[in-house]
């Protein structure tokens, strides 16, 4: 069976090595010297100042929009994955949704400005499929109507723009370390801002607010990773030029494979440096994207309805219409991407689109 993506493992050997350093330490959490080391490298790595570990993506969202949503409304996008409109929802702010680019399908930033009224508090885009937002024009509306900017870059991890880690962008960045995402920790995440005293705030507020054991600085939550996590996080590390240069490959093949004068692709941001971290495809309508998918899925391959379905039309948000969003969810498709995807499924996937197609 071919899914969308697997999940990369080291080997089990590595992984070993650095959880005998905990159990011979006897510490398995609260910032143990595993989570510390993790986040030095990926400092390096990613060469940005600042990170805070978390145990997922969404929770440094909820952290965020804690500290800055105010129960105000929240500019959104409606293409993006559940937990970017739960976590709004959750932390009893009201999501507005700003139709995305047909192109990019990151937020449309040039009807963000009719969505703001006097409640807004804050926007929170999302780095779709590691594609940057417009970041400098959504900066420019933020500091005009002073909002407060929120990027969940789930999809982001390697991506930079303009030369930076695209996490270094928005008053708050946030990251995904879940299995299913480009470097993992099994369940984790991060939290990321350049802002010295909102690290301090995000940093207390990912563990209950504590200032020392006995006094809090404020109000805080569970945000903690445990030493298990980090150590998967210290093994997978070292591969990632490995996997980033396996699913460039792919991404190349599919580049050069499939018949695009019935599909249309990603169009990655200009000044970015991409992390092939997902490729859809769109198609011209639905009814062609579940023949398509039918015949995949008779052949054991499973790609994925990613985005699905459009935000605003889930039934606790009740939002209003977004056109494009709608639209694009109702005809794109995730094809299979993961290192260890072989030359042969790969003509296998393309073949069998392609001629679905004719
Ligand atoms: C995966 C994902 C999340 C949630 O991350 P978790 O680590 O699963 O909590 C949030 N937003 C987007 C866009 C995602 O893809």
């Amino acid at each position: 069976m071919i899914n969308v993506t697997k999940t990369f493992l080291p080997p089990i050997e590595e992984y070993n090595k650095y959880l005998e350093r905990a159990w011979n330490k006897q510490w398995i959490t609260n910032r143990g010297e595993l989570v510390l080391e993790l986040e030095e490298k990926l400092k390096r790595s990613l060469g940005i100042d600042n990170i805070i570990i978390t145990n997922n993506g969404t929770l440094p969202l909820q952290i965020a929009l804690k500290l800055f949503g105010k129960g105000g409304e929240i500019i959104t996008t409606p293409f993006s994955y559940v937990a970017t409109t739960a976590a709004i929802v959750w932390e009893n702010c009201k999501p507005v949704f700003v139709d995305i680019h047909p192109n990019y399908l990151t937020i449309d930033e040039t009807k963000i400005e009719a969505a703001i009224t006097s409640k807004t508090t804050a926007i929170l885009a999302t780095h779709v499929f590691g594609n940057p937002c417009n970041v400098e024009a959504i900066e420019a509306i933020a500091n005009k109507y002073n909002l407060k900017v929120i990027y969940d870059a789930a999809h982001g991890f390697a991506v930079n723009y303009k030369n930076k880690s695209i996490f270094s962008y928005g008053d708050v960045s946030t990251c995904s370390f879940h299995a299913t995402k480009l470097f993992h920790t099994g369940e984790g995440g991060a939290i990321f801002t350049e802002q010295k005293d909102l690290h301090h705030k995000l940093f207390y507020s990912h563990n209950f607010g504590h200032n020392g054991p006995l006094e809090f600085y404020g109000l805080g939550i569970n945000g903690k990773i445990s030493e298990l996590q980090a150590a998967l996080g210290l093994a997978v590390l070292p591969y990632m030029e490995e996997i980033l240069s396996k699913r460039k490959e792919v991404v190349s093949f599919y580049n050069d494979n499939l018949d695009f004068s019935k599909l249309q692709t990603l169009k990655i941001r200009k000044d970015t440096d991409w992390n092939y971290s997902y490729y859809p495809i769109i198609f011209e309508n639905e009814e062609v994207l579940l023949k398509v998918q039918k015949e995949l899925n008779q052949n054991n391959i499973y790609p994925r309805r990613y985005f699905y379905p459009s935000l605003n039309t889930i039934e606790y948000t009740k939002g209003d219409k977004m056109p494009i969003s709608e639209s694009i969810v109702s005809r794109i498709l995730c094809l299979p991407l993961y290192v260890g995807l072989s030359q042969t499924d790969l003509i296998t996937i393309t073949n069998l689109i392609n001629n679905a197609l004719c």
